[in-house]
Parts: C-alpha cells; sequence; structure tokens
C-alpha cells in the first residue's frame, strides 16, 4: 500500500511542474491534475480595448504630416477592415489587423520623431552653414548648364529632411500626375555656392550673409529649391505646382522667380 501511494505521488510529480507543489498534499485524482495542466483558459479578445485602438488609429491617420501619406493610406484601409470585422464579430481577425495597423503607426512616429530631431539640428545652425550630415540628399550630382564652369554649383541637391521628405511626398504626386519627376537645379547652398552665384548672377542670388541682422538666401536654410523647367509660367512644371505645392507646404516667395519654391511648413 505505502508503495502504491508513493507511485501515485512520482506520477503527480512527473505531470507537471506547477502542481508539485500542492497536489501530493491534497492527493487529488492524477485525471483533474492533467486538466488543470494540459487545458488553459482560452484567450478572450477585449473588444472594448479592441474598439478604442481601432478609433485611436483612424484619428492619429488624419493628423500625420503629409509626407507620412502612404503610412497614413495603409493604415486608413486596415482601419476599415477592422471596423468590417468587428461588424462581422470576427474580434480576433480585427484584433490581427489592429496589431498590423500599429506596427506601421509605430514606424511612421518613430520616422518622424528622428526626422524632427535632425531637423532641429539643421536649423540649430546659421545660414549657408548647415553640416551635410543634417540635411537630405534629395537628388544625385547634377550640374546645371547655365553654372557649368570651373566651380559647380549644386553638384548634389540637398534639403533640410522636413522639406526634403515633403519634396519627396510632392514629386511622387507630379509623377502620378505627369509621368515626369520634379527635377531641381539646387537646394541647399554653403557659403561657396551662394557667393559664387552672388557674384555671377547678380540680381539672382543674395550675399551669403550667415547673420540674422541681414536678410539673406533661403538656399542657405536647406528650405527653397530651384525647380527645372519650371520658369516659363506655361510650363507643367510650374502650373502643377502654382495648384498643388500648398498642400505639401511649399510656398513661391519670389514673385519674379517661377522655379524657386520654399518650404514652409505643412502644419
Ligand atoms: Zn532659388
Amino acid at each position: 500500500m505505502r508503495r502504491l501511494i508513493a507511485t501515485a505521488v512520482a506520477t503527480l510529480l512527473l505531470v507537471g511542474g506547477a502542481v508539485v507543489g500542492s497536489a501530493p498534499a491534497t492527493a487529488a485524482p492524477a485525471a483533474d491534475v492533467v486538466t488543470t495542466v494540459a487545458a488553459p483558459a482560452p484567450q478572450k479578445v477585449n473588444v472594448p480595448l479592441l474598439k478604442k485602438r481601432v478609433a485611436a488609429l483612424a484619428a492619429s491617420a488624419e493628423k500625420v504630416p503629409v509626407y507620412t501619406k502612404v503610412e497614413r493610406q495603409q493604415v486608413r484601409a486596415l482601419v476599415s477592415k477592422a471596423r468590417a470585422a468587428i461588424r462581422a464579430k470576427q474580434h480576433s481577425k480585427a484584433e490581427r489587423i489592429v496589431t498590423k495597423a500599429r506596427a506601421i503607426e509605430k514606424d511612421r512616429r518613430a520616422t518622424e520623431k528622428a526626422l524632427a530631431a535632425k531637423t532641429r539640428k539643421a536649423k540649430s545652425y546659421d545660414r549657408h552653414m548647415i553640416p551635410l550630415k543634417y540635411l537630405t540628399k534629395v537628388q544625385p550630382a547634377s550640374v546645371n548648364a547655365k553654372h557649368r564652369t570651373k566651380i559647380t554649383v549644386c553638384k548634389a541637391v540637398y534639403l533640410r529632411p522636413d522639406a526634403a521628405a515633403a519634396y519627396q511626398a510632392m514629386d511622387r504626386q507630379f509623377f502620378e500626375a505627369t509621368g515626369r519627376h520634379l527635377r531641381l537645379d539646387c537646394g541647399f547652398r554653403n557659403v561657396a555656392q551662394q557667393r559664387y552665384l552672388a557674384v555671377h548672377h547678380i540680381g539672382y542670388a543674395y550675399w551669403p550673409w550667415t547673420d540674422k541682422k541681414h536678410y539673406g538666401s533661403e538656399h542657405g536654410l536647406g528650405t527653397a529649391m530651384d525647380v527645372k523647367g519650371a520658369a516659363s509660367a506655361s510650363s507643367v512644371q510650374y502650373r502643377w505646382l502654382k495648384k498643388n505645392a500648398k498642400r505639401f507646404g511649399f510656398v513661391q516667395t519670389l514673385t519674379y522667380e517661377n522655379w524657386h519654391w520654399v518650404f514652409k511648413g505643412t502644419r
């Protein structure tokens, strides 16, 4: 008899680590122990929390800056899918969709945060003095035929990170509308580049003032860009920009320069 009890206790000990402490003392039948260990309670979907998350996603998708439009469209689509699943009482499906949308939203927020940090850094420098590492290269080296001399002005086009992101979003839209890209002649200019233009292109470029006392070029801030082919008011580029640039935060600040567009922000 003693041996039999000992065997039963040993069996209980083998069944699962979690019940080792309590099972031998109460000497519960082995079958009960097995049931407790093998069948954990099924995970219930927290429907009120799910609905709250869908509402939060829908709200944040409306607040994002225009340059994260792709992510906004993805989140919007997932929100309507999640809502449909909730209406159909398919809560587990809705939960999977919400998890996916939240991951996209998390990535987008991280990208936006990094972009804002880099932009703040660029803004902390004087005009024409921003190191290239705090700017974003939006176009590889291209030489403007007009300025093709010993010094290459605007070899590659750099913009302040927020302006660059807005430009890229705008260029995507322009490409969808026209099948062409918005090519740029110039973005940020350092002191040497600005001085060269001020000397060789009198009337079109400010002296490279770096102090706040003088009004200087917006190219020194990395917010201005010169759009290729936009000089004529009847050009495809100019007409499109006139109609759409504002949505992306770009405005024409010099009425006599149709190619010069400056990023002023989207919020
Ligand atoms: Zn310009």
